[in-house]
């Protein structure tokens, strides 16, 4: 029923990876399983037995073929740098090959302790392992690469963190665990053939179209340059969906362009560029407004340790790296602008459209108005003469949508289509659902107790998002104010 797992990264040398078992759980059972995304990775799904899988995804028992490994990698964590952190409750079981031809890796996220533990447990409560289930799968559906979660079990033990608290697995699926902060360990080493071989593992699995450039300066600089490009459209697409990953640190930006690490991440509600949810981002590090220039900061992290591979002289190396990661900023702007013109239903590009965007972002702002619902509901004032109540009731003051409304609608009268078109275009461009957080906290509280069933709700909705759920709109709300959760914790 398995795919077959093999070890790629045993390809590469030994100092990269540890080997390492999982630890066997008291009690393990399947709470989640993606039988669409089990399918894609080739399960023989009608030869599924659940008890099996639990012990598998529990790290009980291993699949055929699998030789499980914790990942060397280091990294800045806000903005300090870590030597040496590495999967210290991860394990990548292999990798498959999936029915499109792509290899995918298996990992297990809470199996136990590794050689990376430092003074963890290398263990993962429920809460975290469902956040992770819920929004990565969230991500996937609304079209923003991520890795993706194919399973949670429960183990029957406890976890302890501020409190005793249900433990859990998830086995998380990844184009590659790659990370900018793989890259950073062996730099820090000065292990420039480790460095070489890993942006040759890059390129063989991210960016295959760019093997062929004979000259290796080029090469290697046009992978920075492959790297900057997903990412710019990745944090232009989170920034499209107001959400806030959290933990930018350079270990969770993944090199492949996926959304990687689910720990203390959310959706926000009221439209503040500010918002920032993580206990632990007590500076606002990584707000929903600072992702773009975050990012740009761990990719010139990223470019540091490609230096000796574009040019052995140092300071060339240097000068041919630093426009790109100069000019990042004006790259994610186009990106942003695609991405919010798509949103407010445009589909050709004029000047000034960026501006038109963020008036709406700021009269958002001032008017205390939910990010979701006032673009989902924008289909709702394309007609100049609609009342639009559902939009208006969003604005706690609404002068500023009242001016910016005529100015939307005569930009959309150039797009030169029906307002049905147009209508169509927003509601396919913006989700009516997305895991709002305290729902995601109360499907969490639920699962807690034993109960799914919110959870299994939940991850129904969330994984149609262009749809209004059927006859419970309930899910499209935002908090009122008793249900509000404002902070995340990274459940480490
Ligand atoms: P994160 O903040 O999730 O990116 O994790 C940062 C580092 O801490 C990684 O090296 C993790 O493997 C490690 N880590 C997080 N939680 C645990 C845990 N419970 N036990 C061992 N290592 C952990
Ligand atoms: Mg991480
Ligand atoms: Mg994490």
């Amino acid at each position: 029923m398995f795919p077959s797992f093999s070890l790629r990264y045993a390809r590469l040398p030994e100092r990269m990876r540890a080997a390492s078992q999982p630890i066997p759980v008291e009690d393990a059972r399947l709470v989640a399983f993606n039988r669409e995304l089990a399918d894609e990775l080739g399960f023989e799904l009608a030869a599924f037995e659940a008890d099996e899988a639990a012990e598998i995804f529990a790290g009980n028992r291993l699949p055929e073929g699998a030789e499980p490994v914790a990942m060397a990698y280091a990294g800045h964590q806000f903005g300090n740098f870590v030597p040496q952190l590495g999967d210290g409750r991860a394990l990548l079981l292999g990798e498959v090959v999936d029915r499109h031809g792509r290899i995918r890796d298996i990992q297990l996220k809470g199996s136990g302790r590794t050689p990376f533990s430092r003074g963890g447990d290398g263990r993962s409560p429920l809460g975290p392992v469902l956040r992770e289930y819920l929004v990565s799968e969230a991500m996937h559906a609304l079209g923003i690469p991520t890795t993706r979660a194919l399973a949670a079990v429960t183990t029957g033990e406890r976890v302890f963190r501020r409190i005793p608290e249900p433990g859990a697995v998830l086995t998380r699926v990844a184009s590659s665990h790659l990370r900018v902060g793989t890259f950073q360990y062996f730099a820090a080493r000065g292990d420039t053939e480790a460095v070489r071989l890993l942006a040759d593992e890059a390129i063989d699995r991210h960016y295959p179209h760019l093997a062929d450039r004979t000259d290796d300066g080029e090469r290697y600089l046009a992978l920075l340059d492959a790297v900057a490009e997903r990412q710019a459209e990745l944090v232009a697409r989170w920034m499209g969906v107001g959400f806030i990953h959290g933990v930018m640190n350079t270990d969770n930006t993944a090199i492949s362009g996926e959304t990687i690490d689910y720990g203390p991440c959310a959706f926000m509600d009221t439209f503040d560029p500010r918002t920032v949810f993580s206990s632990i981002d007590e500076r606002g590090r990584y707000a929903y407004v600072n992702q773009s220039v975050i990012i740009q900061w761990n990719l010139a992290r990223f470019a540091e340790t490609l230096v000796p591979l574009i040019d052995s002289d140092g300071e060339r190396a240097v000068e041919r790296a630093t426009p790109i990661i100069r000019d990042f900023s004006e790259r994610f702007d186009a990106r942003w602008r695609e991405v919010m013109c798509v949103k407010l239903g445009l589909v050709t590009e004029e000047e000034g459209d960026g501006e038109l965007a963020q008036a709406l972002l700021d009269a958002m702002r001032d008017g205390r108005a939910d990010f979701h619902l006032t673009f989902r509901h924008l289909a709702d004032a394309v007609d100049a003469s609609a009342e639009a109540p559902r939009l208006r009731e969003n604005f706690a003051s609404q002068e500023e949508l009242e001016a910016w409304l005529p100015r939307w609608r005569e930009r959309l009268a150039r797009e030169g289509v029906s307002t049905d078109d147009i209508v169509a275009r927003l509601n396919a461009a913006n989700p009516a659902v997305i895991p709002r957080n305290h729902r995601v906290a109360e499907a969490i509280a639920a699962a807690e107790e034993d109960d799914f069933g919110p959870f299994e709700a939940l991850l129904a909705v969330i994984t149609d998002p262009y749809t209004t759920p059927d006859g419970d709109v309930d899910y499209m709300r935002p908090p009122r104010d008793e249900e509000k959760v404002l902070r995340t914790f990274c459940g480490t």
